[in-house]
C-alpha cells in the first residue's frame, strides 16, 4: 500500500542486509538520481514498489498476424516485404511503405522521418513491424509503428507478452521496460506459491497466457491486498477498544428540552441513529461512528444530541466542518438550540482576526465553551480543549485521514462521530471502512419534495435564464453553479463572475450574489446570509456551496458542465434544493456532444434522487476512487486492486480476512508485512 507515511528505501544500507523487495530502486544497474526520481514520481522507491508497478495491459509480438487478417483499432505484428518507399505530399508530407506478405498488402505512414532513415528502406527488403492497425485513405495502415528491415534471417517472436506500463515524463516505455526486465531476472524466490510469483508472471506472461489467466492473478493480488487493508481497519478497532475514554451516561437529559423545542418531529431514522449514538457515548472505550445519511435527511440535529451528552457532563465537543460557510451554518444551528439549554457554544475559523481567535481559544482552554464549531482551525495552533470528550466530523469525505486523525485530545482519544452524506455502498463500507461502526440515516423528513431533474444543452443557455427569471418572479430562490475548472482557480473565478454579470443584465429587477473560493471568510459569511435571508435572488457560486448550506426557500438548481463531476457531488449540490414545501427543480446544463459513460451518468442523476443507487452507479461507471473522494484529496489509492474492477471481491475479503483473524493469525500477520507495513490508512476515510 502506499502511504505517505511509508517505509524509507534503504539506499545506503549495504545491499546484502536488506531484503530484495526492500532495495532502493538505485540500487539497480543504470539507475542514477535523476531516473530515480522519475520513478520515485511513479511511486517507486524500493525494487518491491518496482515489481508492484504491473502493466497496464500487454502487446503481443509474438505471433505475426497475416496481412489479410487485420483488424482495425487492434495491435498487431507483421512481417512482410518491401514493395514500395515513397515520400508523398498529400494534406502533409508523409512517408509511405508498402509491404506485402503474398496475403494482403499494408500501408506503413511515417509523418517524422529523417532522410537515411527513409533511404535505409528499399523494395525487396524485408521487414517486420508492430502497431496498431487503422483505416487510411487507402485501405488498412500503421501509423508510426515500430519497424526493422532485415535481409534473409527473420529476429525471433517474443516468447512472452510485452507489457505496457504506466510511466511518466521522460521516462520511456523501452527504458521502463528494460528496467523491469533486470528486476525480474533478479533472484526472487521462484515457483508455484512462492511470494513474488503472481508479480513474476504479470511481469512477463508466457506468449499463449489468456485474459483468463492474467486476470486469475491480478485478481489474486488485489485480493491479498484488500484483505491486508481490511485486517489493517481491523487491527485499528481493536486497539481502539482497548482504549479508555471518558464515559457520557445518561444523566440530566437535556435533549428531552431539545426535542420539544426543535418544531419538527425526528424521523423514526433519526431517532433510531441518536439511540446508537449515545448508547456508544456510555462506554467508557471511544466511539468511531459514521454516521451516512443523504443530503437533507438531518444529520446535523443527531450531532447536535450527541454534543448536549457531553455538555451534561460539562465535557467538550468539537465540531469540524468542510468549509467555513458551513462551519458558520452549524454554528448558527447549535446555538439556537443548545444556547437557551444554558450551553455556551463558539466558532472559530481561520478568518476569525488574531485577537478575537485568541479570546475564543481562551474560552475552549478554560472550558467554558463546551462546544467549539469550526473548520480545522480547531487544530491548528495552539487550540487546547479543557475536557474534549467528542469530536464530529462533517462530511468527512472532504478531509484526508490524516487531518482527521490530528484532532486530538491531550492524554484520551475522544469519542468520534464522523458524518457523511456521500453514500457508500454496504459492501465497500463493510471491508474498507471496518475500523468503524455505521448508521444509517435511510429515511427523509415527511414532505420534502421530489426534485425534477432536466438536461439541458449549453446551446440552450437562454432558455435557463429564463427559468430563473420565472423562479425569482414567483417569489423563490435559484443557485447557478459554475463550472468546476481543474487546475485553475483563475478561470474558474472569471466564469463565475461572467455569468453573474450576465444574470444582473439579464434580470435587472433581482439581486444577484456571486460566491467563490477567494473571497475572504467574513465577506463569504456575508453572501450567504444575504441570499439565506432572500436579499439575494439567485446565487452564482462555483462549487464552494456543496456541502451542507441549507436555504428551504431555494427551488431552482442549476449546474454547468454537470458532465465533469462525480455523482455524488452532483447529488450534494441537487440537494441544495428541495429542503422546503415547494416543487423544486435542477437543470443539468451540459456542453455536449457527451460520450456514452457521461450520458448514462447523467441518465442515472435524472432519474434517480437516491444517494446510494446513485454512488452504485459511480462506482460501476467510474471506480470507487470517486466515489471515495480519494481523486479529490489526491491520495493515493491503492497499489494493485482498482476498486472499479474488483469490487465484486470485497465480500471475499471480509469472510477472508475474519477467517484468518480466528483461524490463522500467522497468515494474517505474514500478510499485514508484506502489503501494509506503515499502519497508515491512504484511502481518505
Ligand atoms: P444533512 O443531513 O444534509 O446535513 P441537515 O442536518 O442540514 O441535513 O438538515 C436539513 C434541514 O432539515 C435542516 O433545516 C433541518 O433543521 C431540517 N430537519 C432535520 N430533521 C428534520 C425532521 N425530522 N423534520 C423536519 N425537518 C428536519
Ligand atoms: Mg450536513
Amino acid at each position: 500500500m502506499t502511504g505517505s507515511a511509508r517505509r524509507a528505501p534503504s539506499g545506503d544500507m549495504a545491499p546484502e542486509d536488506v531484503p530484495l523487495q526492500d532495495r532502493s530502486v538505485g540500487t539497480l544497474k543504470g539507475v542514477g538520481p535523476s531516473l530515480r526520481s522519475k520513478l520515485e514520481r511513479l511511486g517507486v522507491f524500493t525494487l518491491g514498489d518496482l515489481l508492484a508497478h504491473l502493466p497496464t495491459r500487454y502487446q503481443d509480438r509474438s505471433r505475426l498476424v497475416a496481412l489479410n487478417a487485420l483488424k482495425p483499432e487492434t495491435d498487431a505484428l507483421v512481417e512482410g516485404e518491401v514493395v514500395e518507399s515513397r515520400v508523398g505530399f498529400g494534406r502533409r508530407r508523409s512517408w509511405t511503405i508498402t509491404v506485402t506478405d503474398g496475403y494482403g498488402f499494408l500501408t506503413l505512414r511515417f509523418f517524422h522521418f529523417s532522410r537515411r532513415q527513409q533511404e535505409a528502406v528499399r523494395p525487396g527488403m524485408r521487414l517486420r513491424a508492430f502497431g496498431e492497425v487503422r483505416f487510411g485513405p487507402k485501405g488498412l495502415e500503421m501509423a508510426h509503428p515500430e519497424y526493422r528491415t532485415f535481409d534473409r534471417d527473420p529476429p525471433p517472436l517474443e516468447n512472452a507478452l510485452t507489457p505496457v506500463y504506466r510511466t511518466t515524463k521522460g521516462l520511456s516505455q523501452d527504458r521502463l521496460r528494460r528496467l523491469i526486465a533486470q528486476l525480474v531476472s533478479q533472484d526472487w524466490p521462484r515457483g508455484p506459491g512462492a511470494p513474488y510469483e503472481d508479480y513474476l508472471y504479470l511481469h512477463a506472461p508466457p506468449a499463449d497466457a489468456t485474459e483468463a489467466d492474467i486476470a486469475e492473478r491480478q485478481d489474486r493480488l488485489a485480493m491479498d491486498e484488500l484483505t491486508a487493508y481490511y485486517l489493517v481497519m481491523r487491527r485499528r478497532q481493536r486497539d481502539r477498544a482497548r482504549q479508555k475514554t471518558l464515559p457520557l451516561p445518561r444523566s440530566i437529559q437535556l435533549g428531552r428540552k431539545l426535542l420539544e423545542d426543535l418544531g419538527f418531529e425526528l424521523t423514526g431514522a433519526q431517532k433510531r441513529v441518536v439511540r446508537e449514538v449515545l448508547e456508544d457515548l456510555e462506554r467508557d472505550t471511544p466511539m468511531l461512528r459514521l454516521v451516512q445519511g443523504d443530503v437533507g435527511s438531518g444529520k446535523t440535529v443527531v450531532a447536535a444530541f450527541a454534543a448536549i451528552r457531553a455538555a451534561e457532563q460539562g465535557a467538550q465537543t468539537a465540531l469540524m466542518a468542510p468549509t467555513e460557510i458551513l462551519a458558520e451554518q452549524h454554528y448558527l444551528n447549535f446555538s439556537a438550540w443548545l444556547e437557551p439549554l444554558g450551553i455556551d457554544v463558539v466558532l472559530l475559523t481561520g478568518s476569525l482576526p488574531a485577537a478575537a481567535r485568541r479570546r475564543t481559544a481562551e474560552r475552549i482552554a478554560s472550558g467554558e465553551a463546551l462546544v467549539a464549531v469550526g473548520t480545522h482551525a480547531l487544530f491548528q495552533g495552539g487550540v487546547e480543549f479543557h475536557k474534549l470528550a467528542l469530536t464530529i466530523i462533517d462530511e468527512q469525505h472532504r478531509f484526508g485521514v490524516h487531518q482527521r486523525m490530528a484532532l486530538r485530545n491531550k492524554g484520551r482519544t475522544p469519542h468520534q462521530l464522523v458524518m457523511t452524506a456521500t453514500p457508500i455502498p454496504r459492501t465497500l463500507t463493510m471491508a474498507l471502512y471496518a475500523d468503524m461502526a455505521v448508521s444509517v440515516i435511510d429515511e427523509l423528513p415527511r414532505g420534502r419534495q421530489p426534485i425534477e431533474t432536466r438536461l439541458v444543452s449549453a446551446a440552450r443557455r437562454d432558455e435557463v435564464v429564463d427559468s430563473v427569471r420565472q423562479v425569482l418572479e414567483a417569489g423563490g430562490q435559484a443557485y447557478w453553479v459554475c463550472p468546476l475548472i481543474e487546475a485553475s482557480e483563475q478561470l474558474e473565478l472569471a466564469a463565475a463572475e461572467q455569468t453573474a454579470e450576465d444574470l444582473a443584465a439579464a434580470l435587472p429587477a433581482h439581486n444577484i450574489g456571486l460566491l467563490h473560493g477567494r473571497l475572504p471568510g467574513p465577506e463569504k459569511a456575508r453572501v450567504m446570509q444575504a441570499f439565506a435571508a432572500g436579499r439575494l435572488g439567485a446565487l452564482v457560486a462555483t462549487t464552494v456551496i456543496e456541502v451542507g448550506v441549507n436555504v428551504p426557500n431555494a427551488t431552482l438548481m442549476v449546474i454547468e458542465n454537470p458532465e465533469r463531476m462525480g455523482l455524488a457531488q452532483l447529488h450534494q449540490l441537487r440537494g441544495r434544493v428541495g429542503r422546503g414545501s415547494a416543487a423544486s427543480h435542477c437543470i443539468l446544463l451540459y456542453r455536449g456532444p457527451l460520450g456514452a459513460i457521461a450520458r448514462a451518468r447523467l441518465k442515472a442523476v435524472r432519474q434517480s434522487q437516491d444517494g446510494f443507487y446513485l454512488a452504485e452507479q459511480d462506482l460501476a461507471l467510474r471506480g470507487a476512487g470517486e466515489l471515495l473522494g480519494t481523486r479529490q484529496t489526491g491520495e493515493q489509492s491503492f497499489r494493485i486492486a482498482d476498486l472499479s474492477r474488483h469490487a465484486h471481491l470485497l465480500g471475499e475479503v471480509t469472510a477472508r480476512g475474519d477467517r484468518l483473524l480466528a483461524e490463522a493469525p500467522d497468515e494474517a500477520r505474514a500478510l499485514l508485512r508484506a502489503w501494509a507495513p506503515a499502519d497508515t490508512g491512504h484511502i481518505s476515510v
